[in-house]
């Protein structure tokens, strides 16, 4: 799973670090928690049932695990993240660090800069993007008390549940013909929200909400608008490659709030999200008067604009050291509309498809494509919808055209894959229950027995995938095997 090349630099890189930091390298450090005594006999039984637990969990890091949105840090990141964590920086303070925080506000600066924000946003890591989102809603209500945060009905479930934590009501928001979210309809009888909430890359089938017509309808009707892109937010950085729909991208840079997960597309451990607001003058929600924190300088502590008090700093220190050796400058001139860094466009370009994280997602988008044509030409399974970003669905082929049918063969899909013997046939899916309201629209061949239908789904996250489809097409084809 993790090359020699890093484990091989890490117990160097610790004894470096160890000497820069003043301990007496010969000596080990004589720290007294490092020294409770341990029976070595009884630390090699534990070590040995931690493996024996551990490799019961998911081969998340292999090509046939291709179901839920998960997959191992880079090691790059584990690396900066292993010795940072000797350590143990806090970033809710000054005190905690304080590199780690200088660091934190260095690697948000980089967000800042993505999504096309202005340099005076304010934002910070969080935990999670549950977290971070929490904190998108609690500011949208604290800006409007009197009207309602407005979902569609497939963002994030965590929304419904913060608004009661919040006890601030959650709508949902109508629908267009595409069952994509439209504002407009919503009923002229109903208190207009203070906020919408627009997904880009919902959770379910990657769906990336039309922002630039939500935006311009927002700003005439005084609403405000929070980006959940916990997951789809890197994808940001291939907007200009002709692989995805630029145009809801386009708009991200003039919304209210950001919503980022570095530990999905972001290549880092959880848990790391952000949270970016364009008015830094939010920050003032946040202030608290700690006694007994903030006192080696006089500078922000990140504290000060965050909900969460104690928070990894070894996270910032690992997706800071992600980015520096895997965002090229060059791609975010290119996602700059400033003329001045416009200037190596071309260069950017290039960039943009060929290193680092813009070739990840590029390569997971185009493993998206490649399984839809696959299944689009199987005569055992259809599609449900054309991918927007690298999360695929689709359905076997039954006998009975029914929910139940459907269901119950992607169950045993989902199972055999799983269950199968032998790595060369192994291969682990997800499921995905789509509501009546959706299934209709997007398979309305089949029979509506039941009030939802279970589809397939896979996360197409790693860019290993995309060498991998022809063979994940092989293996679905075999475990379909047709009777039903
Ligand atoms: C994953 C996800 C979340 C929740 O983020 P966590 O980091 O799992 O807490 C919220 N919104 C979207 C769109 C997501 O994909």
């Amino acid at each position: 799973m993790l090359p020699d090349e890093y484990i091989d630099r890490l117990q160097d890189l610790l004894e470096q670090l160890r000497r820069k930091m003043g301990s007496d390298s010969s000596a080990g450090s004589d720290a007294q928690s490092y020294n409770l005594p341990v029976h070595w006999e009884k630390l090699d039984e534990a070590l040995n049932n931690l493996v024996e637990r551990l490799s019961r969990h998911y081969p998340f890091h292999e090509s046939f695990y291709a179901g839920q949105m998960l997959k191992p840090p880079h090691p790059a990141a584990w690396l900066a993240y292993a010795l940072a964590m000797t350590i143990n920086p806090n970033n809710h303070a000054l005190d905690g660090g304080p590199e780690a925080s200088f660091m934190e506000k260095e690697v948000v600066r980089l967000l800042v800069q993505m999504t096309g924000f202005p340099d005076q946003a304010l934002g910070h890591l969080t935990s999670s993007g549950t977290i971070a989102n929490l904190e998108a809603l609690w500011v949208a209500r604290e800006l409007h008390p009197d009207r309602p945060i407005a979902v569609s009905n497939q963002a994030h479930y965590t929304h419904q549940r913060m608004g009661q934590v919040l006890r601030h009501p959650v709508m949902i928001l109508p629908v267009d013909e595409d069952g994509l979210p439209d504002p407009a309809r919503i009923d002229p009888e109903h208190p207009l929200p203070g906020t919408v909430v627009v997904t880009l890359g919902t959770t379910g089938q990657g769906r990336v909400e039309p922002l630039h017509r939500i935006l311009p309808w927002a700003r005439k009707n005084h609403v405000r608008v929070h980006v959940d892109a916990a997951y789809g937010g890197f994808f940001h950085l291939i907007r200009n490659t002709g692989l995805i729909d630029p145009e809801p991208w386009k708009s991200l840079k003039d919304v209210d709030s950001i919503v980022i997960d570095p530990h999905k597309h972001g290549l880092q451990p959880y848990g790391c999200g952000t949270v970016m607001f364009r008015d830094p003058s939010v920050g003032r929600f946040y202030q608290h008067d700690s006694p007994y924190t903030y006192f080696t300088s006089g500078d922000m502590h990140l504290g000060e604009i965050s909900l969460e008090c104690s928070r990894a700093g070894s996270a910032a220190i690992a997706l800071w050291f992600t980015l520096q050796l895997f965002l090229p400058d060059a791609v975010l001139y290119s996602l700059s509309e400033k003329p001045e860094e416009k200037k190596d466009a071309s260069v950017a370009d290039e960039a943009a498809t060929t290193a680092g994280l813009p070739q990840i997602l590029a390569n997971c988008r185009k493993a998206a494509l490649r399984l839809y044509d696959a299944l689009e030409a199987s005569d055992r399974y259809h599609p449900v919808m054309r991918p927007e970003l690298d999360i695929v669905t689709w359905i076997p082929a039954t006998r009975v055209n029914s929910y139940s049918a459907v269901s119950k063969k992607s169950e045993e899909i989902l199972r055999r894959g799983m269950d199968a013997e032998s790595r060369e046939s192994k291969l682990y899916l997800s499921a995905l229950s789509l509501d009546q309201s959706d299934a209709v629209r997007l398979l309305p061949e089949l029979k509506a027995d039941q009030q939802s239908v279970k589809v397939l789904r896979s996360v197409l996250m790693k860019p290993e995938h995309l060498g991998f489809i022809p063979e994940m097409a092989r293996r679905l084809h075999r475990l379909n095997d047709r009777t039903d």
